[in-house]
């Protein structure tokens, strides 16, 4: 292979492009992404970032010294792949022929029909984004959440612990209960009445509302005014300063239609990052990689599943048909909120039961088992780190 090209500069991008280098690719690289920016890391952006407690150049993912002998092509979008002709096709009307094609696109966050141009409301996946919503944050009020998953859940936290009058709104019964089920979902979530933050659940919301007073409504940039509340579909009005909509993200693979790679929720990709076409491969946020131990593809996304897959997608790119697909080890994340450190490996889907194995759910610092059939599928700790160290090798083993 003389050519490679990563497509997407993040953490899945560069742990691709670590990898061809150290299984001894030593042919052309380019790692091309829209953001103008080196790879950084998005787990702070809702934690130390958003509190102000770390800054920008703590967010990089590379070591000084790093020399990938890369060509980087930042700030430019993929706007196609021709897997025939083999080359990528960039916006600004350039192609870059290759042999190899990583594709490492990652999610975009979902927004909120009706609020664009509504100063005030914020989705939260870049630096960029992050930026703009701390420099809010640092002027206080009421903040509204919409969704409780876990980016929801830690910007809540973090306001909450800034000074902020906080709300989350979430659509569900129970926040969490698709990644945790539903007891542990609730158990996890009852962390924000602990700390005075008011959830609203099983409502969705209509819309917002902006201020037609509000001197930025005409703006020159497209501002129509400044959010002020958010309308429930049940006609309550949630009164509103700041408004973040963290109601999950959409895989970012638009640029590949017609391509001929399959897509389906992402990338359709086997156990092993190989696409329905050769020498194609994906990683990360936007891969929906077949998951031999559940017999379905699925998506995940989280930070160690972008970093460590990416050493088997590379593998599989190196020696297309050779190898032999491995189990990937059961995907595992972990989510910081009010001062508890929340993780989770494995599939709840399927489980049919949750045992707390160490701890009191009241006292928010448990050790969970999700079996099904007896069997172990996968474990959630609060605040339990050794315990959940030991429970994560265990699936791993079980699932070798
Ligand atoms: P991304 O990081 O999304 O990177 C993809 C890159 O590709 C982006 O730079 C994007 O702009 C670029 N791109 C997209 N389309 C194109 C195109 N057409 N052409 C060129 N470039 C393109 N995970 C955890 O496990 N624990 C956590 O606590 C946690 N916290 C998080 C907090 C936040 C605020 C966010 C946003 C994510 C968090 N995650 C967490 C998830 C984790 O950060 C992601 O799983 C990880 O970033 C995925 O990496 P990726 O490289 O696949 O995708």
């Amino acid at each position: 292979m003389r050519t490679v090209a990563v497509v997407g500069a993040s953490l899945a991008g560069l742990s691709a492009a670590r990898s061809l280098r150290r299984q001894g690719y030593d042919g052309r690289l380019v790692v091309l992404g829209d953001e103008l920016h080196r790879p950084y890391d998005r787990p702070p952006l809702s934690k130390e970032f958003l509190a102000g407690t770390i800054g920008e150049e703590e967010l990089a993912l590379e070591s000084d010294d790093e020399d990938l002998q890369a060509e980087w092509l930042l700030g430019v979008r993929a706007t196609g792949l021709d897997s025939a002709d083999r080359a990528v096709r960039l916006a600004d009307g350039r192609e870059i022929r290759a042999d190899g094609f990583v594709i490492a696109t990652g999610a975009a966050a979902r927004t909120l029909p009706g609020s664009e141009g509504l100063a005030g409301v914020h989705v939260l996946r870049t630096v960029d984004d992050a930026r703009a919503l701390r420099d809010e944050l640092a002027g206080g009020g009421r903040l509204v959440v919409i969704g409780g998953g876990f980016i929801g859940g830690e910007v809540a936290s973090t306001a909450c612990a800034l000074g902020l009058d906080v709300t989350v709104i979430e659509a569900a019964p129970t926040p969490l209960a698709g990644p945790l089920g539903e007891t542990m979902g609730g158990i996890v979530s009852a962390l924000h009445a602990d700390h005075g933050v008011r959830l609203l659940c099983g409502v969705g919301v209509k819309g917002l509302s902006g201020d037609e007073r509000s001197d930025t409504r005409v703006s020159p940039d497209g501002v129509r005014g400044r959010v002020d509340a958010v309308l429930l579909e049940d006609g309550r009005s949630i009164p509103a300063d700041i408004v973040v909509v963290g109601v999950g993200a959409r895989p970012c693979v638009d640029w590949l239609e017609g391509s001929g790679v399959a897509l389906d929720n992402g990338v359709t990709c086997g156990a092993d990052g190989r696409t329905s076409r050769a020498g194609v491969v994906a990683v990360g946020d936007c891969a929906n990689w077949y998951d031999p131990r559940v017999g379905a593809h699925r998506r995940v996304e989280h930070w160690t599943g972008a970093r460590e897959r990416a050493d088997a997608a590379v593998r599989t790119l190196l020696s297309w048909g050779a190898a032999e697909p491995g189990v990937p080890r059961p995907p595992y994340f972990w989510s910081d909120q009010y001062g508890v450190k929340i993780q989770f490996v494995g599939h709840a889907a399927g489980a049919d039961s949750v045992t707390i194995e160490e701890g009191a759910a009241d006292d928010r610092n448990v050790l969970a088992v999700y079996r099904r059939a007896g069997h172990p599928v996968a474990a959630l700790g609060m605040n339990q780190p050794r315990l959940f160290t030991r429970w994560r090798k265990q699936l791993a083993l079980a699932a070798s």
